[in-house]
């Protein structure tokens, strides 16, 4: 099963990574009451995960975590482990505890919210009926498959098993805003049709990408025997569909070179895009795809990839297609089959990731029902897990933020009035999303079976699939949340101009009631900040304050912004991971401007608040020290080696280390908070420390 609905609708939007947030209690804005009940022996910053003997300007991410890193191994299960993960392991306990309860719960009304998310945990916690039934659910797609005897009946299978939601071969389409007219809703195209997270996995050959290669070869002949392939054919079929993966990802744009939303925006009549794929009609495929109504354009986001790719279905013989469309089939569900088929698939994605054991079987569910029932999930957590204090205390930090920010764009010396105006009319127009959504999708239709767990698995897909193309032609719905409520994370829309913060997020070490306000400002303020300077990065910046791609920057200023930002990609260039693996400063570069703008916001913002004019310590730490050494906290975190090297190839965040580290050394405050000096490792001249927003 793909298990990715969403991809169209988060198109464009930019996240924190794995997340958090804080509080404020800024002079300027509305004042935020702290709950007055008695505060726990909590440290909120705890010397004992520090390492004191580093010196905090040579490493303050090992000076801030080093004995917490030393002190606590990445689970087994896990491929990283840190702030983030810590919260969402905790959020997946509370899941379970949700889901386990639902489904033991007699006699709930068909369809209703506990019914459906109870009965969906039950059928894919069966594992006799799932291991009864090994690989049969697909026998008759690969029947279906196996009776193509021409091109014709390539494509046909291609939006077969597109419009039915069951796999996404060649290529990507959906409904998705219009990014130059972000109140309607179009029709995009997106290069696809490979397995491997990132085109250079199949171009590089360096001694870890051939590792992968052959891991993942090695997973398609194990999945064509299990179904009953020779295994001779089956190693043949491997090396067929390799072929046809790398020949497409020679075709790809790559992840950085698809950072400038002007690149792939392509719009095309349907006839206009027909005459650069010849062989698929899309007069005819458009209402194959179930989307209605009359359409007159479409977006391509790399005309060139299509242009391969259809001149790939000629080139390339039926029974070559049969195969890859097969693959498509069998690597989408094997994760959900059989034993034989879920061990596979582990086997391979752990050489990717470095994972250890596989996850167990009920987290999977309740990550698969988050996924694809969210808003149902999302419905009993809120319920229980967030205290609605949280959300008005966010409201009005976000609004503290957003005087600040606009106080810094006022104050800077490189860009024009004319420009200022521009983003500050930008600024004022954000909108924020706290918690979870006003309105909770109902998921109507959707029928769960407690005794069906594949069967539930395509429903969900079909659902999803129809609730994409039938948007087509209705209003944009700019109150749908794009992230369920237990998830750690926030994120930025461009084409909506608004930021996000699920409830998962608002807990330590982002946000916590009792703690003092450094901790929130270096936590969860630094993420709201982080957040709205997604609207000022690379990317965001390309986009004016009604979301549409449009450019409201002078010459002259953008000119200056770019200056800047290439002092951040070489900074971030010069960086590195397992000793030699460099951070790719280009692809990470509008999470970096981020990070800098976020905490450069959040700290000026504490500086309003009492604790920021105080020099009292607490627990040994001046206010400075702990609103640092909060940030440093959040990003605490190890990974496996294999994790670090896959992550650098298709993570648009740097590592975590230089997350915390990198921007500190931008920022005077930090250097005076710590008495930071030259030859000092981290010590940067004044003159060159990069300051944007
Ligand atoms: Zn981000």
């Amino acid at each position: 099963m793909k298990i990715k609905y969403t991809n169209f609708m988060l198109m464009g939007l930019l996240c924190l990574s794995v997340t958090t947030v804080a509080a404020i209690g800024g002079k300027k804005g509305k004042a935020v009451t702290k709950k007055s009940s008695a505060i726990p022996p909590k440290k909120f910053i705890d010397p004992a995960n520090m390492d004191l003997s580093v010196k905090p300007g040579d490493n303050f991410f090992d000076y801030a975590n080093g004995t917490w890193v030393k002190t606590h191994a990445i689970p087994d299960k896990q491929t990283r482990w840190g702030s983030f993960g810590i919260l969402a392991q905790e959020n997946t306990d509370r899941l379970l505890v949700i889901l386990k309860e639902a489904s033991k719960t007699p006699g709930l009304p068909k369809g209703s919210l506990k019914q459906r998310v109870g009965d969906m945990y039950a059928s894919g916690m069966d594992s006799v009926s799932i291991e009864k039934r090994g690989y049969e659910p697909i026998k008759a797609d690969l029947e279906r498959i196996h009776q193509i005897n021409s091109k014709a009946g390539v494509v046909n299978e291609m939006t077969y098993e597109r419009s039915h939601a069951i796999a996404d071969p060649l290529f990507g389409v959906g409904v998705r805003q219009d990014s130059k007219h972000p109140t309607k809703y179009i029709v995009g195209f997106n290069q696809g049709g490979t397995s491997l997270p990132d085109r250079d996995y199949y171009l590089k050959s360096d001694a870890r990408n051939v590792k992968i290669q052959n891991a993942y070869k090695t997973y398609i002949t194990t999945l064509f025997t299990l179904t009953g392939t020779s295994g001779e054919t089956a190693v043949k079929n491997a090396s067929i569909i390799f072929g046809i993966e790398t020949e497409l990802a020679k075709a790809q744009l790559s992840r950085t070179q698809m950072r400038d939303p002007k690149v792939t925006y392509n719009k095309f009549s349907v006839n206009g895009f027909e005459k650069i794929t010849p062989h698929l009609t899309w007069s005819q495929i458009l209402p194959e795809l179930k989307i209605k109504g009359a359409i007159d354009s479409v977006l391509v986001g790399q005309p060139e990839f299509f242009k391969a790719a259809d001149a790939m279905l000629v080139s390339k013989p039926v029974d070559d297609w049969k195969v890859y469309l097969e693959w498509n089939i069998l690597k989408g569900s094997a994760s959900t089959l059989s034993s034989p088929f879920v061990k596979a698939s582990f086997t391979f994605s752990s050489a990717l990731s470095g994972q250890k054991v596989q996850t167990p079987r009920n987290e999977r569910m309740s990550g698969l029902i988050d996924r694809s029932m969210g808003e149902l999930l999302g419905q009993l957590y809120v319920e229980k897990y967030f205290p609605p204090a949280a959300k008005e205390y966010m409201v009005n930090l976000v609004n503290n933020m957003k005087i600040v920010l606009g106080d810094r764009i006022k104050r800077l010396d490189w860009m024009s009035a004319e420009t200022k105006d521009h983003a500050l009319k930008k600024l004022a127009a954000f909108s924020v999303k706290i918690g979870y959504p006003d309105k909770w999708e109902t998921y109507n239709g959707l029928v769960i079976d407690r005794n069906d767990y594949f069967g539930n698995l395509r429903r969900i897909e079909e659902w999803h699939y129809n609730f994409n193309v039938n948007q087509y032609g209705k209003p944009v719905d700019k109150k749908r949340f794009n992230m369920t409520p237990p998830t750690v994370n926030a994120n930025y829309s461009p084409t909506n101009n608004e930021i996000t913060f699920p409830a998962g997020i608002l807990q330590f070490p982002f946000f916590d009631f009792h703690a003092d306000d450094a901790v929130n400002y270096g936590g969860i303020a630094a993420v709201i900040g982080h957040e709205m300077t997604h609207g000022f990065d690379d990317q965001g910046r390309q986009y004016d304050a009604d979301g549409s791609l449009h450019d409201w920057w002078s010459k002259g200023d953008a000119d200056k912004f770019k200056e800047r930002a290439d002092m951040v990609v070489d900074q971030y260039n010069g960086l590195t991971v397992l000793d030699t693996i460099h951070v790719n400063g280009r692809l990470t570069l509008g999470e970096n401007l981020a990070d800098l703008g976020g905490l450069n916001i959040a700290y000026e913002a504490f500086k309003k608040t009492k604790e920021g004019q105080s020099t009292a310590k607490i627990d040994g730490f001046t206010p400075d020290q702990r609103f640092f050494l909060s940030w440093a906290q959040v990003w605490r975190s190890s990974q496996r080696p294999e994790s670090a090297a896959s992550r650098i190839l298709t993570d648009p965040h740097s590592p975590e280390q230089h997350r915390t580290n990198a921007p500190l050394t931008n920022i005077d405050a930090w250097y005076n908070a710590f008495n930071i000096k030259p030859g000092d490792k981290m010590y940067k001249k004044p003159e060159n420390r990069i300051k944007i927003w």
